[in-house]
């Protein structure tokens, strides 16, 4: 149960999180914190906080829970700013998508309180952004990665743990390494080939054509292209490394393809789509 729970960056995932938690009774109070008051307000307006504040310092000043959940390029300045203002005891988390630049971040600018830091990652999402997006629901029966390392404080990972099950999540920890090789192939390759996608159709001639007769495969391709551009920037710059190696195997990938159709070699297209669907069809989400 956690009395009073600061959300500093009230959009889908930490709008969707407060909800989950006064919907479960599990927390008391919640106040949400950003830079821009008429957008907090909204989040006022549609219940999901108590009462918000501009000013992080004072947001944070009687939190026993601080959840950040903004961009990721944009997390060690929020640290900066709230770390001496904690009180003794809180834990602070976060929702950030990359975790080893994160982790760094607030190794860099908790000066007082990283042991009571517990990195994290909710794998559910939407491409939908802000506030109006939030839904109690999101995390029922979805996974969430939390990074801890030798340096975090015991009591805050399970308080981390606790907060996440009472959203209706799962949690399973992991090293922040392994998560962002993880999440580079799974997510976030995919997002850099749906924009991709969408740039490489819709920049051509035929682009009024291609967008009268797209249909389900497209749709179901670039949806989440659709995604906050921000956002994107800071995930895919925060997990360069591992993104940049994905996208090389994926590169190799479309060389066999290329080369398969060059040659008209049908043999080797079908076994290449046999085996892509085999695996595809042991996936069950
Ligand atoms: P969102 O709906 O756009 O919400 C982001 C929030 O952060 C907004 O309240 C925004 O406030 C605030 N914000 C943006 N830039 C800021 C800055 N420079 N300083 C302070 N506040 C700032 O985004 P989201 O989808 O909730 O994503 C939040 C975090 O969760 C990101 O780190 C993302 O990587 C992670 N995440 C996203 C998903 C997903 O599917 N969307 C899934 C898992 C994790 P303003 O009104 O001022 O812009």
């Amino acid at each position: 149960m956690i009395n009073k729970l600061c959300i500093i960056g009230v959009g889908l995932i930490g709008g969707s999180l407060a909800m989950a938690l006064r919907n479960a009774g599990y927390c008391n109070e919640v106040i949400g914190a950003g830079r821009n008051a008429d957008r907090l307000q909204v989040a006022k307006d549609l219940g999901v906080v108590d009462s918000f504040s501009t000013n992080l310092a004072d947001a944070v000043a009687d939190a026993d829970m601080v959840f950040i959940a903004v961009p990721v390029g944009a997390m060690e300045a929020v640290f900066k700013q709230i770390d001496a203002h904690l009180k003794p005891g809180a834990v602070i988390t976060d929702g950030g998508s990359a975790k080893s630049s994160v982790m760094k971040a607030a190794k860099n600018a908790l000066k007082r309180s990283y042991s009571q830091f517990v990195a994290g990652h909710p794998i559910a999402g939407t491409e939908q952004s802000g506030v109006e997006a939030a839904f109690a629901e999101l995390y029922q029966d979805r996974r969430i990665i939390i990074t801890p390392t030798f340096d975090t404080n015991k009591r805050a990972t399970d308080k981390v743990t606790a907060m996440w099950q009472a959203a209706g999540a799962t949690v399973e920890s992991m090293s922040a390494a392994h998560h962002d090789d993880i999440l580079a192939g799974t997510s976030h390759l995919p997002h850099l080939l749906a924009y991709g996608l969408v740039n490489c159709l819709f920049e051509s001639d035929n682009s009024e054509g291609f967008f009268k007769y797209a249909a389900g495969g497209f749709r179901d391709f670039t949806r989440i292209a659709s995604s906050d551009p921000v956002m994107w920037r800071d995930i895919c710059l925060s997990n360069k490394s591992a993104l940049l190696d994905s996208l090389e195997r994926y590169q190799s990938e479309l060389d066999q393809l290329k080369s398969a159709l060059q040659t008209d070699d049908a043999d080797q297209l079908l076994s290449y789509f046999q085996s892509a669907k085999k695996s595809r069809d042991k996936f069950q989400f």
